[in-house]
């Protein structure tokens, strides 16, 4: 039987009587039954903080009632950052809970400069930025942004910048987002002290996961909690198909030293897929054959391994590309990926005289396709992108 989502069901009531749909009616309303049960919750390290399993990226969602329907439904922590959809997204963010309770809600936000001399000025720029649009004091968790290196990790400037926003009041605790999976990098942030969160891709096609998973816990015994990205492997397969968000996350959950996990949801179907999953939690055996299944598939999800760095021989930055690549053809985000694209500032036909690739991805990604595959985006105007 076709089913309708939630909006579609508003709109349709509206224009032809509820009367009309009962059965969709009826779907309707056992999602919201169960968007009312109680996510099961977990702390985060140290914190203090107790945070359901289940919480909001909010990076791509456009929509606030998408946002509103995740804070009804009862999840608690919002993430987005300085930088998505160019400041738009904290915007978003700060409009809709101006005037909500400010016990009820968590938000964490991000922020990097970038290499510079006098980097904790560029931090405090943007961190005073991200509180103005989010229309807030401070905020519960600050990140620094996608953090490359353990030097990043222990860079003094970075630590102390964020240490002196903490003592003033405007952020709650410190942490730093990675997209390379470097248990060294966890290593390194137990090393350096101040630390009380990272933010990790976490899924079960990482090629690392035994020693990401004995650093995670050396993290937890240190007293760090660990909030889980990119757990849906890009939301698709090569092929077309979507991932199931929920089989992912129970996979995520599986691991108990992962405090939460932040999908990126966009829509209420999506919502309500995730919700199905943090009310019922535990892995299934149904979990584990399609997990099992799907691993065998090409998916879109660059696990940013690096192992690829330095294989191109005209030096493209390969993950970057394949990141641009996931956002347009996985998250069907195709402003995000020409933006990925822009700030690396390469131009379009970037393979072009180059008659053989010499990069190796140990996933089987064919590179040299997905980067021709990607690159023109940047020459098309944004008024034709979403
Ligand atoms: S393209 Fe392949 S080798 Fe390169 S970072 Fe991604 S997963 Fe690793
Ligand atoms: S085909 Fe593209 S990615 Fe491969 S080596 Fe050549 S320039 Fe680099």
């Amino acid at each position: 039987m076709k089913t309708i989502n939630r909006r579609q069901f508003l709109s349709l009531s509206a224009l032809a009587g509820a009367g009309a749909f009962i059965p969709q009616i009826a779907k309707a309303s056992s999602n919201e039954v169960a968007a009312k049960k109680k996510i099961p919750t977990r702390k985060l390290g140290k914190t203090g903080l107790k945070l359901p399993i289940l919480s909001m990226g909010v990076m791509r969602a456009d929509n606030p009632a998408v946002l509103r329907a995740a804070y009804n439904s009862g999840i608690t922590f919002f993430d987005t950052a300085y930088g998505y959809q160019n400041g738009k997204n904290e915007e978003m963010v700060g409009e809709f809970f101006k005037d909500k309770d400010r016990s009820t809600f968590y938000i964490a936000t991000k922020g990097n400069p970038g290499r510079r001399d006098d980097i904790e000025a560029g931090f405090e720029e943007m961190l005073n930025t991200s509180l103005r649009r989010l229309q807030m004091d401070y905020v519960d968790i600050y990140y620094a942004h996608g953090l490359r290196s353990t030097d990043d990790v222990k860079n003094p400037k970075i630590i102390n910048a964020l240490k002196k926003f903490k003592s003033e009041g405007k952020i709650k605790h410190i942490g730093f987002s990675t997209h390379a999976n470097n248990p060294e990098q966890i290593d390194a942030a137990i090393e350096a002290g101040g630390y009380e969160v990272i933010l990790i891709s976490y899924n079960f096609k990482l090629n690392i996961l035994p020693e990401l998973e004995a650093a995670m816990q050396r993290g937890v015994d240190a007293g760090i909690g660990f909030v889980a990205m990119k757990t849906m492997v890009g939301g698709g397969t090569e092929k077309g198909s979507p991932v199931d968000g929920a089989a992912c996350l129970r996979w995520a959950w599986n691991n108990k030293n992962i405090s939460t996990a932040v999908p990126g949801f966009t829509s209420f179907d999506l919502l309500d897929n995730c919700l199905l999953a943090a009310h019922s939690p535990n892995l299934k055996g149904a979990d584990k054959k399609y997990l099992a299944a799907l691993g065998q598939e090409e998916l879109l999800y660059c696990q940013n391994c690096g192992k690829c760095v330095g294989e191109c021989s005209k030096q493209l930055p390969v993950p970057d590309l394949m990141r641009a690549y996931m956002y347009n053809y996985g998250y069907r985000q195709p402003s995000l990926s020409k933006a990925t694209l822009v700030e690396l500032s390469l131009g379009s036909d970037l393979c072009k005289g180059c008659t053989e690739c010499t990069v190796e991805c140990p996933s089987g990604f064919r590179v040299a396709e997905k980067i021709a595959a990607i690159s023109p985006i940047v020459d098309v105007p944004d008024r034709f992108l979403a």
